[in-house]
C-alpha cells in the first residue's frame, strides 16, 4: 500500500495502535504532543543516533525488520553501556516513495522486537518524506541511580581490562556481504556485455552462499545489546570503573578511555577473543585477524575496566575475557603481539566523516 493513501496520522495510528506501556517511569506515551516521562529518584541516560541509506547501511543486504532490531539495539547498548536501565525510545523516520506501508511496518516490527526484548517503551516519533534515501533518527532514555552510572574516565591504574563476547565478527560479516555484493554486480555486467539473456535471468535468482559463516552475517545483521553482560556483572558485586560499548572499533575506544581517564594500557593479542569464522573469514581475504578484531567496528561489546581485587569474581563470569591492564599515562596505551614486539594503538576507527 502506498503510504500516501495512509497519510502520516494514519501510517502512525497503524504503527502504534497496539504498543502497549511496560514501564512505570512512562506517564504518557503516543498520542499527545508529547510524552510524559517520571524519573523522580533516579538519574536520566538520554543516547540519539542517525542512520543514514548509503552511509549506514544498504539495502541491498539488510531488510528493514533487521535494520529496526539494530536501529533500536545500538541505542539500547549505548544505555548498557552507562551501567544504566533503558526505559524509552523515540523514532524518526524519513522515507521516500519507493516504501510501502508493509515496508514500514517491517521496520517497526524489527524494532518493537528489540524493544520488547529489553521491556522499553516506544513513546514517540515522526514520519517524514525524503527525496532519496531512507534517514532514520532514534532516542533512547534510560535511569540510572547516581552511584551506579560508569562514565568513560574512571579507569585507575592497575585496573584490569575487559570486552564481553567476541570481537570483529561484524566486520567480517559487512565484508563478505560486500564481496558478495560486488561479485553479483560483476556478473551482471558481464552477462549484459554478452547480451547473455539466459544469464541475466539466472541471475535475477542469485542467492549468494554464506554457509559455515551465518556468525559472521548474524553479528553484522543482528546487532544485539549486552544487557545480559550488565546483569551479570551486577549480581557478581562487581561494578566497572569505565565503560563504553564497541561501535567503532576495541582499539579507538580504548583510546577514548584512556584519554578521558588520564591513564595508558597494556592488551595483549593472544587474549582479544575472536570466533573462529572470523579467523577463517580474515584469512580467505588476506587480512590480519586482530587488525580486524581491533578496528572492526559494529560488534557493540562492552569494554571495561575493574579493580585488580575483582580479578577472581570477573574469571568467574561466562562470556566475558580479561585482555589486560591499565598502566600509568606515561606508559601509553600498547598491544603487545603474540611474538611479544610491542606497538602503541592507533585510532583506525571507522569514520564516515573521512
Ligand atoms: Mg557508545
Amino acid at each position: 500500500m502506498e503510504i500516501a493513501k495512509l497519510g502520516e496520522f494514519g501510517l502512525i495510528d497503524r504503527l502504534t495502535k497496539d504498543i502497549a506501556i511496560k514501564n512505570a517511569s512512562t506517564v504518557k506515551g503516543v498520542g499527545d504532543d508529547c510524552a510524559v516521562l517520571s524519573y523522580p529518584d533516579n538519574q536520566v541516560l538520554v543516547t540519539t543516533d542517525m542512520l543514514m541509506e548509503g552511509v549506514h547501511f544498504d539495502l541491498t543486504y539488510i531488510d528493514l525488520k533487521h535494520l529496526g532490531y539494530k536501529s533500536a539495539m545500538v541505542n539500547i547498548s549505548d544505555i548498557f553501556a552507562m551501567n544504566g536501565t533503558p526505559r524509552q525510545l523515540t523514532v524518526s523516520l524519513a522515507i521516500s516513495k519507493r516504501f510501502s506501508v508493509e515496508d514500514i511496518e517491517e521496520f517497526y516490527s524489527g524494532l518493537r522486537l528489540a524493544c520488547d526484548k529489553w521491556n522499553v517503551d516506544v513513546v514517540g516519533g515522526d514520519t517524514t518524506s525524503s527525496f532519496t534515501g531512507m534517514a532514520i533518527s532514534i532516542t533512547c532514555i534510560g535511569e540510572a541511580a547516581k552511584q551506579d552510572i560508569v562514565y568513560r574516565n574512571g579507569a585507575k591504574d592497575t585496573d584490569l581490562v575487559c570486552v564481553s563476547g567476541d570481537l570483529g565478527a561484524a566486520y567480517m560479516g559487512l565484508q563478505l556481504l560486500e564481496r558478495e555484493k560486488s561479485v553479483y554486480y560483476q556478473q551482471v555486467e558481464e552477462a549484459r556485455k554478452k547480451n547473455d539473456k539466459r544469464a541475466l535471468e539466472e541471475l535475477s535468482h542469485f542467492q549468494p552462499d554464506f554457509s559455515g559463516k551465518e556468525y559472521l552475517l548474524q553479528r553484522q545483521l543482528q546487532t544485539e545489546a549486552r544487557g545480559d553482560i550488565i546483569q551479570k556483572l551486577r549480581e557478581a558485586g562487581i561494578r566497572p570503573t569505565a565503560m563504553m560499548d564497541i561501535s567503532d572499533g576495541l582499539s579507538s575506544e580504548l583510546m577514548h578511555i584512556c584519554k578521558q581517564s588520564g591513564v595508558g594500557c597494556r592488551i595483549y593479542e593472544k587474549n582479544i577473543p575472536i570466533d573462529y569464522q572470523t579467523a577463517v573469514m580474515a584469512e580467505e581475504m588476506n587480512m590480519n585477524v586482530t587488525t580486524c578484531a581491533m578496528n572492526g567496528g559494529e560488534d557493540y561489546e562492552l569494554l571495561f575496566t575493574v579493580p585488580i581485587g575483582d580479578h577472581e569474581k570477573i574469571q568467574q563470569i561466562d562470556g566475558v575475557k580479561l585482555i589486560g591492564h591499565i598502566t600509568d599515562a606515561k606508559f601509553g596505551q600498547v598491544l603487545v603481539t603474540r611474538d611479544n614486539q610491542e606497538f602503541a594503538l592507533k585510532a583506525q576507527g571507522w569514520n564516515p566523516l573521512s
